[in-house]
């Protein structure tokens, strides 16, 4: 039996490990490239899966770091990206990095030479062809505009981002709710909300002027020129609003009103840092409205002056970047499907993950299960406890949408061990039969979560063999 194709449009990292995976399950693939006949302002050659900017694939350490444990799962699943960059690694510590050229080199000449995929370099400046019945959209942050508008007949303007704006996110669990309190303000629980839901950190006068004095002195990072200046005033970077009067965030994110700190009722705070719970499973909290363009290797330090945050664990930190993306936690269904035409899956950076490495995973996924479905044997997505279920959750339901009203907070996300379910039975003392304390009993957390996630991905997988051999 002859099948028709599945159609990938973009040979980017997400594209190219889709098609890979779908000719891998026998189905015949057309992955359609824009480069070089129409190139983007970041890409610069033609080879497919180019890496636009840093060599890396982040920590290769599967047992006590999240992306390293979705590298071990992509490599159990036969990842064409991990595969290649296996082969063309660098020396980067513990870290896996890539001769970069090699890498896109080696990917392309692997798509070029599987017989089920056909490689058509041409754009696909609108929606696709009716007669497709089945197609993956992987264009990345930077897909033509052309194809962005038809995306947005679809969908809507608004659910359709041209710029991320990221406000910094903090583990729950590293928060000092000694110093900080559980509050909405002036008590209001709003839609969903149960009337405390806000983390709120609380600064006196001194402690305000000089957290506006280390942002103003701090080093920021600027737009390339192609991006443009996106900032509109409902979503100004907070460095910028400093910029503009020492008082203005104190008029705006950090407003100290409706709210009593409970460890010190009588005194009024001077300002206050609001931290909105960011996913389902609470353990991830973002700081309402401090999007902002500070170098990384400031962020972390600045917002620790914020009492409450001393010890904060960053599970994502700031920024601003040209990035298309779907609001996809409205607009897909779990199986990466648009709900508003069921033919069309999205993977790679527009549904709202981060980087190259989340983005061929969801690739790989996408692959997977539009194969299944063109073969008659649908597939479950991973489960939550894998690093792939937890990425691919966090895109399709694990983030709260809104607690309150005001701009929509889903923003693309690497993957983080916040974004895995709790774990029971974690051992509490050491090898010594000390109790383990700080990073020793974060470290054996990590290590539980991963030893979990490889034996739940084992059994997904197991479970996507047994079927197909049916
Ligand atoms: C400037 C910049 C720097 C970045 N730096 C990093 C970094 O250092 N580390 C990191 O992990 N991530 C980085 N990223 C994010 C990175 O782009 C993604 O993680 C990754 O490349 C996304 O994979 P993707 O397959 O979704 O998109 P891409 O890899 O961008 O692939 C999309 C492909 O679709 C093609 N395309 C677009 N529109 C069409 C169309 N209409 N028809 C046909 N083809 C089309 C494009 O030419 C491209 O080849 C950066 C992004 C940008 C923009």
């Amino acid at each position: 039996m002859s099948l028709k194709p599945i159609h990938v449009i973009g040979g980017g990292l997400a594209g190219s490990e889709a098609a890979w995976q779908i000719a891998e399950a026998g189905v015949p693939v057309v992955l359609h490239e824009m480069r070089p006949v129409r190139g983007t302002d970041a890409h610069k050659t033609d080879g497919l899966a180019e890496l636009v900017c840093s060599n890396s694939f982040r920590s290769d350490d599967s047992s006590s770091n999240a992306v390293g444990q979705l590298h071990w799962e992509m490599r159990r699943l036969g990842s064409l990206i991990m595969a290649k960059g296996d082969a063309h690694q660098v020396p980067a510590g513990g870290a896996l990095a890539v001769d970069r050229d090699g890498f896109s080199q080696a990917v392309t000449a692997a798509i070029e030479a599987h017989p089920l995929i056909t490689i058509d370099r041409g754009e696909i400046a609108g929606l696709p062809p009716a007669e497709w019945d089945s197609v993956i959209i992987a264009t990345g942050p930077l897909t033509s505009p052309a194809l962005a508008q038809g995306i947005q007949s679809l969908t809507g303007e608004s659910e359709l981002a041209f710029f991320d704006a990221i406000a910094p996110i903090v583990h729950f669990d590293s928060v000092d709710m000694d110093k900080a309190w559980f509050q909405s303000r002036y008590d209001k629980p709003g839609p969903g909300g149960t009337g405390a839901d806000y983390i709120n950190c609380p600064l006196d006068r001194d402690q305000y002027e000089a957290f506006i004095d280390a942002l103003l002195a701090a080093e920021k990072t600027e737009f390339k020129e192609w991006e443009g200046t996106p900032y509109f005033d409902g979503c100004l970077p907070i460095e910028v609003m400093a910029e503009r009067g020492r008082e203005t965030l104190r008029w705006g994110p950090m407003k100290p009103v409706g709210l009593t700190n409970k460890h010190n009722p009588t005194v009024k705070a001077h300002a206050v840092v609001q931290l909105r719970q960011d996913n389902a499973l609470g353990t991830l909290f973002n700081m309402s409205g401090f999007q902002t363009k500070l170098k990384y290797g400031e962020q972390a330090a600045i917002f620790r002056m914020i009492p409450g945050l001393q010890n904060a664990e960053f599970a994502r930190l700031g920024g601003i970047h040209r990035n298309t993306y779907l609001n996809s936690p409205k607009l897909l269904d779990p199986m990466l499907r648009l709900k508003a035409d069921l033919r069309l899956r999205f993977a790679g950076q527009i549904t709202g993950c981060e980087g190259y490495v989340e983005s061929a995973a969801i690739g790989l996924l996408t692959g997977r299960l539009a194969a299944a479905e063109r073969l008659g044997q649908p597939l479950d997505i991973p489960p939550a406890t894998t690093a792939l279920g937890a990425l691919v959750n966090h895109i399709t339901g694990g983030h709260i949408v809104t607690i309150d009203e005001g701009p929509r907070s889903f923003q693309p996300m690497n993957v983080n061990f916040g974004l895995f379910p709790h774990i029971e039975g974690v051992s509490k003392t050491g090898p010594d039969g000390k109790r383990l304390k700080g990073p020793a009993k974060s470290l054996a957390r990590k290590q539980a979560l991963t030893a979990r996630a490889k034996v739940e991905l084992e059994a997904w997988a197991g479970g996507e063999a047994a079927q197909a051999a049916e």
